[in-house]
């Protein structure tokens, strides 16, 4: 298990505006209260012990008898304030550190700040740009990197030019990968998903065929059933039944044929989903520099097979996954325009003309080439997924 400290800018609406202030004054008179209570604890008797931060929290009880607004705020963000008034009092007794006495906040302060901790899942990620706090709810934020792991405790502060921020620390059992000194291009393709400059290719992903033989049957069920409920409805319609359907889900035949296609899709889904996790993490590992191409060009290809459309399905995950799989381990994703990365002889670096006049099927069966330059026989994937390297390593210089 590892730390990671994230700073991100949070962008509450006005109602979280208005309790991430309740919860700034709330802390800000716990902090006042208690350290009060010690001065006064002191001054009545010279050998009082001093309350560390357990007896402060006990004590919080009944503060919060005492000033029922102090139940608006998050309850952890007290506990923290507490555990704070404590860390300032121990570096205050500890005469190496020459401390001063902690000292009493005030609103005047410039910096506004409390800490929320993470309690029985009061803190959780939601999405790549949501999560949920005590008392706030659903906060959205950004950040530089995909904020992933458990969360741990968030620091919430305004800062000099009135901007929301948050300090977040995360716990996660991932770690830099140690770097390998590799580097490698990849061109994604529709035979095989991946082709590495070093020769390796994965196939794409196809789901095993006793699930693909029930999809269809439920498919086929599904439509054949639907055909079925239009034709009663229509029925009822024309035989001015009393209370005629109207309606898909008044036929539970249907709507079940709709669950389980639904339910093999998702199935298939998460296959590739983690087929996917666990290729992209093996690159990572193995390279420290990924260089890819930019999917927007590759998708202008014409090809309306199914096939094309699961490669685009999975060329779209696997982008992403590399993207922060990459930032999260420590290594570099470099994505590249991917013009002429399969036209150019990656020896001698000339494009081949002969290609021009080739029609598009022509131009994707042809899966080797002879340089008509350099005479080099060339894999027309491998030679791509070379370029692609070049192409990726020139911007890095
Ligand atoms: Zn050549």
């Amino acid at each position: 298990m590892v730390l990671k400290a994230f700073k991100l800018r949070l962008y509450p609406n006005k109602a979280q505006r208005n309790q991430i202030l309740v919860n700034f004054g709330c802390v800000r008179f716990v902090w006042n209260q208690m350290l009060n209570m010690q001065i006064e604890r002191h001054k009545n008797n010279k050998d009082a012990k001093y309350q560390n931060h357990f007896a402060m929290n006990n004590m919080l009880k009944a503060l919060k008898l005492e000033f029922p607004w102090l139940k608006q705020a998050d309850s952890t963000s007290l506990q923290n304030i507490n555990r704070d008034l404590d860390d300032a009092f121990q570096r205050f007794f500890n005469p190496k550190l020459k401390n001063g006495f902690p000292k009493f906040k005030s609103k005047k302060n410039a910096t506004q700040s409390y800490t929320t901790k993470l309690v029985n899942n009061n803190i959780q990620i939601i999405d790549k740009h949501h999560f949920k706090l005590p008392k706030l709810g659903l906060v959205y934020f950004r950040a530089g990197r995909l904020l992933q792991g458990k969360i741990k405790s968030v620091t919430i502060r305004i800062n000099s030019q009135n901007q929301y921020e948050a300090s977040v620390l995360v716990e996660s059992e991932n770690q830099a990968f140690n770097k390998t000194g590799k580097v490698v291009g990849i061109d994604l393709g529709l035979k095989d998903l991946i082709i590495t400059s070093d020769g390796h290719k994965e196939t794409i992903f196809k789901a095993d065929e006793e699930i693909n033989r029930k999809l269809k049957i439920w498919e086929r069920k599904k439509s054949r059933r639907y055909e079925l409920a239009k034709q009663a409805m229509a029925f009822d319609k024309h035989d001015k039944v009393l209370v005629p359907r109207t309606d898909l889900k008044q036929f539970p035949r249907y709507q079940q044929a709709k669950r389980t296609v639904a339910k093999l899709k998702r199935y298939i889904v998460n296959q590739r989903k983690d087929k996917l996790h666990k290729l992209t993490t093996k690159l990572v590992k193995k390279y420290d520099v990924i260089v890819v191409e930019n999917l927007n060009a590759k998708n202008m290809m014409q090809n309306h097979h199914l096939a094309k459309a699961i490669a685009n399905a999975s060329w779209g995950m696997l982008v992403t996954l590399l993207e922060y799989k990459c930032a999260w381990y420590g290594k570099t994703l470099i994505i590249v325009d991917p013009e002429n990365t399969s036209r150019i002889c990656f020896e001698c670096k000339q494009k081949n003309h002969e290609f021009d006049n080739l029609s598009q099927s022509e131009w994707l069966a042809t899966r080797e080439w002879i340089c008509p330059n350099c005479y080099a026989h060339l894999d027309r994937d491998i030679n791509a997924s070379k370029n692609i390297l070049a192409k990726g390593l020139a911007t890095l210089n």
